[in-house]
């Protein structure tokens, strides 16, 4: 399928009818879609409750980055909130279909959003929406990140899985919140903070902490999201003979590392220039090496 008459730059919409099983109407199970006329229902508990998971995936030079764990994650996420279970391989055909009708651009970004669907009709909603990246290359060069207080523990999965921490739900009204009152401090993005002391992660990125040959994330079970760019990055430096691992960190252990980062689809890699009063070193040239490895275009990664 194509779309001969979308202007270049102009965003794609593949909405998308058999994400949990085939249509009952016997149609295809994804289309594409005018991304610039109104397509969800005011009923869409995404809509009313913000009800719903998604995906952000990178593009680059027109080949996604980590589709599959993203997938995955997608359905992990889906499970959590107990969407049924979704079709992977309609979701992958259906995020390579707005691919192919975008305009070739050097990043793309690449939206997968599942919704609980209409009130009452029990069938999800989903649509992928692919769109020209946003100019990250001021970020790559180094961000002002202050710490704030997620009013959460680190003990939130064993305590209070209700909360969802892990999950990538359609709420994240409070994740750009808290990036309004960074700006609001004179900074770029956020590490947030556990109530027990600890870094957890950005509201769309992860921590990566470089104390000499040591790389240190958050632990996952801290009630931080899986990150796909994290694991990419760990396969590298794994590879390199370095020592990876996830631990606990307080916000001076993070302050006085030799470089930090965070991580993610879009934005890539992200170097740590002041954290709160401390000012980092930014790495340069390990920063382009950890690009290159989220655009997989790292020699030996994916
Ligand atoms: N943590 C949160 C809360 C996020 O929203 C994201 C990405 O959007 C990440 C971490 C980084 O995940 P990934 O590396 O898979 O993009």
């Amino acid at each position: 399928m194509t779309q001969s008459s979308t202007p270049a730059h102009s965003p794609v919409l593949v909405w998308v009818t058999g994400a949990a099983g085939a249509p009952a109407d016997g149609s295809e199970s994804f289309r594409l879609a005018k991304a610039d006329e109104p397509q969800l229902l005011v009923t869409d508990l995404v809509a009313t409750r913000g009800d719903g998971v998604f995906e952000t995936i990178g593009v680059f030079d027109g080949t996604p980055v980590n589709l599959d764990p993203h997938l995955r994650r997608l359905a992990r996420s889906a499970e959590l909130v107990e969407l049924p279970a979704l079709d992977l391989t309609v979701l992958a055909q259906a995020v390579q279909e707005a691919i192919d009708a975008h305009a070739p651009v050097p990043e793309l970004t690449v939206r997968v959003m599942v919704t609980r669907g209409v009130e009452g009709s029990g069938t999800p909603t989903a649509w992928i929406h692919a769109r020209t990246a946003d100019d990250w290359s001021r970020c790559r060069e180094g961000i002002a990140v202050v710490t704030l207080d997620r009013g959460l523990s680190t003990t939130v999965p064993r305590t209070s899985p209700w909360l969802l921490p892990g999950a990538k739900t359609l709420s994240y009204a409070v994740n750009m919140a808290a990036t309004r009152e960074a700006v609001r401090r004179g900074a770029d993005d956020v590490l947030f903070v556990s109530t027990d002391g600890y870094c957890l992660e950005g509201p769309t990125s992860t921590l990566l902490v470089q104390h000499g040959d040591t790389w240190t994330t958050t632990p996952a079970d801290a009630g931080v999201l899986p990150g796909t760019s994290i694991a990419s990055v760990f396969e590298v430096l794994r590879a390199e003979g370095a020592t990876v691992r996830e631990e606990l960190m307080t916000p001076d252990q993070v302050a006085s590392a030799d470089a930090a980062w965070l991580l993610s689809s879009s934005r890539l890699a992200a170097p740590i220039a002041r954290l709160d009063d401390t000012r980092l070193t930014v790495d340069a040239q390990r920063t382009a090496q950890l690009i290159s490895v989220l655009k997989g275009q790292y020699p030996g990664s994916r």
